[in-house]
């Protein structure tokens, strides 16, 4: 028989082998209990497999499973980036505050900043990212356009004073991020740039096994001109994403477009506009209520103050400003002040509207052609019926405001908008110039003329990517852990770990296992079986070999994948190459 009688002494094997892959002498603490503070399976899960504890809010301690895990996710992110062209750099976590006020962002992060002193009363930053520290660096290492493009990228502990850490490694305080920004001449060399980063991304993601879905973003407070998230669906995710029934479209709600298809023609359109008494009622399911009229018939009446000055927003009464939307077409745009808006309507809260107003009027593009509306008439208790947009009031300018709706038809015209939530594991940005010309990271053209270099930001939430890899796949019974990043690839489970021919062929199997580059853990601990076959269930790695005195009298041990609904019996003499055949079938899945 293959399998030797001896128990392998000490010296047989590595002591790294030996001290490291035996469950009895690691820290897995495995929990049966579901932890009460965690919500979501994932994080669940993480707990109960002994993968992480909790140390404070958003604080975790990642034990030696985990940190297994999270090395492989690194692991892949590092291949993937080096495989685009990127540089692999370590920058400080600790900056000091200068070069976060020559951006501006000392300023507008300051609710997320970590900040702290040194003993010289020098104020620091914890970094929450990273563009100001490179952009630093590249505008004094980099000068020519000979020198372009460059990406350079870091995977690192990044900090962040989050309102509400929550679900786990979801929303941490402290958490570990892949950050990359890169640097063009140009912007079609940007272009470039940020499309290798998004196919390394999706390389990334599914070489992870997860099903990461890239999404239209806004830009928000980072500058720049496009984004896009990676959001792994989920109902514990955090964002809301609006996509077309057919695939066609997808985009988180800030960014979403929508073609509002609703009525727009209401009854009393042919008639005359004529003020009706609608005492104390001014918001908009009040006056609803009152009028006995649906919402979409109403009027919102909005006053915001601009750079250019007070404007007022149209939009009908069922929907939202997406004030990111008004801001590009109004810069500065602000929901006025109660005392403001009174003074420029000369009416109380509720009954502003477009008719005789002397502000500059903008509507969402759903009120294009809308008779028969109802409006506030710029009077106490007062609103106007039958109103025609266009006839009664200036109103001449249209354009995409508001927050699209479910049911909203698609951009092509045809689909339907649906919602999905998604937790979203990593976001690519175009940035322009921002942070270049803040920082002077310029660089000599081809003609010797000095130009500001075109830079684009690239971040993955590599921790956040590993519970959400465990969000994603798991069952009743605990993680199924995809086989690229799973902590180890196989579990060899002593049934009797004091029968030496067992524990030898256990060792040997393992040995070859990991010659072959498989990591494999072997549960030696002396407990019951049907106890440790519920911890392996928990802890989901890909393969499990069983290793029993009764099967190894008729030289059999059982393969289980964690997928397989059952054991199945296999030769000794077999057994290493047919867990060499699952093992491969699963790689060659992902
Ligand atoms: P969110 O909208 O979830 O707060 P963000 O847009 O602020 O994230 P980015 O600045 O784009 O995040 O950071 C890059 C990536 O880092 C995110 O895509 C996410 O995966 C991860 N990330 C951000 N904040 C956290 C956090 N508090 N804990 C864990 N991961 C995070
Ligand atoms: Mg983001």
């Amino acid at each position: 028989m293959w399998v030797s009688k001896a128990v392998p002494s000490h010296d047989m094997c590595e002591k790294r082998f030996w001290f490291m892959q035996y469950w009895s002498r690691l820290l897995i603490p495995t929990l049966k209990e579901t932890p009460q503070d965690a919500e979501i399976p994932s994080h669940q899960l993480m707990l109960r497999a002994g993968l992480i504890r909790r140390l404070g809010s958003g604080l975790y301690t990642y034990l030696p499973l985990g940190w297994r895990a999270l090395r492989k996710v690194e692991q892949i992110v590092r291949e993937e980036m080096d495989a685009a062209g990127a540089q692999e750099v370590l920058m400080p976590a600790m900056h000091p505050k200068e070069i976060w006020e020559q951006t501006g962002r000392y300023d507008a992060l300051q609710n997320v900043m970590f900040r702290v002193k040194d003993r010289q009363d020098r104020e620091m930053v914890l970094g929450p990212t990273h563009e100001e520290v490179i952009t630093e660096l590249v505008s004094r290492e980099l000068s020519s356009y000979k020198q372009l493009p460059v990406n350079f990228y870091q995977i690192q502990t990044k900090f962040r004073d989050e309102i509400r850490p929550r679900f786990g490694l979801m929303r941490c305080k402290e958490f570990i991020m892949k950050d990359a920004y890169s640097f063009d001449v140009s912007s079609e060399a940007a272009d470039e740039s940020y499309r290798k980063m998004y196919n390394a991304y999706v390389n990334i993601f599914r070489r992870c096994g997860l099903h990461a879905q890239p999404v239209e973003a806004d830009t928000g407070d980072m500058g720049g001109s496009s984004s896009h998230e990676f959001m792994v669906p989920s109902d514990a995710g955090e964002d809301a994403i609006l996509e077309a029934d057919d695939g066609s479209y997808a985009a988180n709600l800030e960014r979403a477009e929508g073609r509002y298809d609703g009525p727009r023609v209401f009854e009393g359109a042919d008639k005359e506009a004529v003020p009706v008494l609608t005492p104390k009622v001014g918001k908009i399911e009040a006056v609803a209520e009152y009028l006995k009229v649906d919402t979409r018939q109403l009027v919102k009446c909005l006053i915001y103050e601009s750079d250019d000055g007070p404007l007022a927003v149209l939009l009908p009464g069922d929907r939202d400003v997406n004030e990111i939307k008004l801001r590009k077409l109004r810069p500065g745009a602000e929901l006025a002040s109660h005392a403001r808006t009174e003074e420029l309507t000369g009416a109380p809260i509720g009954f502003a509207g477009p008719l005789g107003l002397k502000l500059d009027l903008i509507a969402d593009l759903s009120l294009e052609g809308a008779k028969g509306v109802i409006t506030g008439a710029n009077k106490a208790d007062t609103h106007t019926l039958n109103v025609d947009l266009e006839r009664d009031s200036e109103l001449r300018n249209f354009a995409d405001l508001a927050f699209p709706k479910v049911g909203d038809l698609a951009p092509n015209g045809s689909a339907r908008l649906v919602e999905k939530r998604g937790v979203e594991v990593g976001h690519v940005f175009k940035l322009g110039t921002k942070y270049t010309e803040a920082l002077d990271a310029r660089f000599l053209d081809e003609h010797g003329k000095s130009q500001p270099m075109i830079m684009g930001c690239y971040g993955i939430g590599v921790s956040r990517t590993l519970q959400a890899v465990i969000e994603q796949s798991h069952d009743g019974n605990g993680i199924i852990w995809p086989i690229s990043v799973a902590p180890y690839q196989v579990l060899i489970t002593l049934i009797s770990p004091k029968h030496e021919e067992s524990s030898a062929l256990a060792l040997q199997l393992a040995t070859e296992l990991e010659k072959q580059g498989y990591d494999v853990l072997i549960d030696d601990r002396d407990e019951r079986p049907g106890f440790k076959f519920k911890d392996a269930d928990l802890l989901g790695l890909p393969l499990r070999l069983t290793i029993g005195e009764r099967g190894l009298k008729k030289s059999e041990i059982e393969l289980k994948a964690r997928t397989d609904d059952s054991f199945t019996a296999i030769a000794v003499d077999q057994a290493l190459e047919s867990t060499l055949d699952r093992l491969r079938s699963m790689k060659e899945a992902l």
